[in-house]
């Protein structure tokens, strides 16, 4: 044991840290979402639905700090330990090992907070971050916006303006986070 060791434990520490406040944010945004689009959501929120009870089932936050006090005790322990390495010899390397255990877990949280920013990329305007107004199934030719929209097209709006088909991913109209007002025209 060295004292890289000792760096990298509360680099770890402060690493699970941020990655809570990350998906605590994505969790309060995709809850917001679904609050919003909950009706128009049907095949979509079904899904995100299931990935934020996964979240809930693993509690991240909870789950985090219990990790990161699992880091400092057993940050203390190694120290404490090291004092006497060659007789701690054994109890380091057990002590190690559940450092590696718990990086392992810090990976699966990451994993299900990539899991949430996915979710959260369906339902927004990819340009804008706009979130979702309406989903449209059209029986038949209707209107969104100065665009008539195709028979039996499936599009989804955002509140940027960008109006999408949602099969194959033409833009109807665009987003209008980016258009610039030409006044001289
Ligand atoms: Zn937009």
């Amino acid at each position: 044991m060295t004292i890289d060791n000792e760096t990298l434990f509360y680099l770890q520490v402060v690493y699970i840290s941020a990655s809570v406040f990350v998906i605590f944010v994505l969790y309060l945004a995709l809850a917001s979402q679904r609050s919003k689009s909950i009706k128009l959501l049907q095949e979509k929120n079904r899904s995100l639905t299931e990935q934020l009870h996964a979240v809930k089932r693993l509690s991240p936050d909870v789950q985090a700090e219990n990790m990161s006090k699992m880091f400092t005790t057993l940050i203390r322990d190694i120290e404490r330990l090291n004092q006497d390495r060659d007789k701690n010899k054994d109890l380091i390397e057990e002590k190690v090992n559940k450092l590696h255990a718990l990086r392992e877990e810090s990976a699966q949280l990451r994993n299900q907070m990539e899991l949430a920013r996915e979710s959260l990329d369906d339902i927004v305007c990819p340009y804008c971050g706009a979130p979702m107004s309406t989903q449209v199934f059209y029986t038949e030719s209707g209107h969104a916006g100065s665009v008539e929209l195709e028979p039996e097209g499936d599009y989804v709006s955002y509140e940027c303006g960008l109006v999408m088909n949602i099969k194959d991913g033409r833009e109807m109209e665009p987003c209008g986070a980016f258009l610039t007002v030409d006044e001289n025209t």
